[in-house]
């Protein structure tokens, strides 16, 4: 059985196999990725015999539905259990006009980022296209049939980088007019920073906003905080991201968690001046949430405005990012934990911020574009 959703030419020569015109194919694209059907049923204009024959050959799901977990003010998220059994994690984050999904590349994480729970039993495997695409169909189902998708952030579970040859062709699908239609301004992919994959991306120009999780200015302190720095080094991930600034001429974000007493220091602010200097950059701040079990610490009011001022003296734009849904554990990885250890029904309060999927009030510079709940997006 054949997910449908896998991108390729595998339903495109299947029709032509059982004698349908090629225009076939694109129309039963239509009804998954912009028509919202559920099944092969669904496809109310097609022959009845070829739905059947399409659902003795492909399934159009290929993850089941764990959990479905809504806060208040919106927030929607899925626990999705894949085929094999793994289970990943996606959002639905809802702000203003905005309709932003945060999707996940990879079941865990090899990256080790100290303070994140998805990296903490290290990368499982890969997602295909396919899973990829799916969670944005999944979440664009849950909205009113009046509403659409708007933005794509990719920085759930995984390091999206080390996954590019899947997630290029699933974000492909997502800009298609027949589908989602979201371009590529609007589609913002996240990665601690990996060189070559980056210079990937610049070669590949697909326009997407690029978004560097810094989290420290300076390599001893990064390699404390995102292990895989240590093979890599600050200044290979600055070079890199300017490369591909000047390719794609969009401006950079710098996700920046604030660990209290770990990377908040004024010293540590000017440092983080130094680095971006000449840079058109757009620095995230994300003060941390503490959990119980983790030895990191939420910076003090003081520490944060100081931290906060330092960089806005110095003409950093500066956006800081509060939380949304953390009740149901929208952090990446935390729902995931949160099932696989207690499976109760209640989500918990606590979570970890990691590649940023919490939205909303934000205090941006005049400058800065309108954020996404997490991450920036144009
Ligand atoms: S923060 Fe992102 S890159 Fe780091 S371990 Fe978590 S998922 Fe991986």
């Amino acid at each position: 059985m054949h997910h449908i959703l896998e991108p390729g030419p595998l339903l495109a020569e299947w029709c032509a196999e059982h004698g349908q015109p090629a225009w076939r194919a694109r129309a039963i694209r239509r009804w998954l990725h912009g028509g919202r059907a559920e099944s092969f049923a669904d496809m109310s204009d097609l022959p009845r015999g070829l739905r059947a024959d399409l659902a003795a050959a492909f399934t159009v799901w290929s993850t089941t539905v764990a959990r479905h977990h809504r806060t208040e003010d919106g927030t929607e998220k899925l626990l999705l259990q894949l085929a094999d059994g793994e289970r990943i994690e996606c959002v639905l984050l809802r702000d203003g006009q905005r309709r932003t999904v945060c999707i996940s590349t990879q079941v865990g994480c090899a990256m080790g980022c100290v303070f994140c729970a998805s990296g903490l039993d290290g990368v499982i495997r890969n997602l295909s296209a396919g899973e990829i695409l799916e969670q944005v169909l999944r979440l664009a189902r849950l909205l009113p049939g009046d509403e659409r998708l708007s933005h794509v952030v990719v920085m759930g579970m995984g390091e999206p980088l080390a996954n590019l040859d899947r997630l290029l062709p699933a974000l492909a699908a997502v800009q298609e007019a027949d589908g989602p239609g979201i371009s590529a301004r609007r589609i913002t992919v996240s990665t601690v920073g990996l060189p070559k994959a980056i210079d990937r991306l610049t070669a590949a120009n697909p326009g997407y906003h690029l978004a560097v999780s810094l989290h420290a200015p300076d390599d001893q302190l990064r390699t404390r905080l995102v292990p895989v720095n240590a093979a890599i080094g600050l200044a290979d991930v600055m070079a890199a991201a300017d490369r591909y600034w000047e390719a794609s001429g969009r401006r950079l974000t710098y996700e920046y968690v604030l660990l209290g007493g770990i990377n908040d220091s004024p010293r540590q602010a000017r440092d983080l001046v130094t680095v971006l200097a000449g840079r058109a950059a757009l620095v995230n701040v994300i003060p941390y949430n503490a959990v119980a079990g983790l030895p990191w610490k939420e910076p003090t009011t003081a520490a944060r405005e100081g931290f906060l001022a330092t960089l806005r003296d110095a003409g950093v734009n500066v956006q800081v990012r509060r939380r949304k849904g953390a009740r149901i554990d929208a952090a990446c990885g935390q729902l995931r934990r949160a099932a696989a250890g207690a499976d109760s029904a209640e989500p918990s309060a606590a979570s970890t911020i990691v590649h940023t999927i919490q939205p909303t009030s934000s205090t941006a510079a005049s400058t800065a574009p309108r954020m996404p709940p997490s991450h920036p997006i144009q």
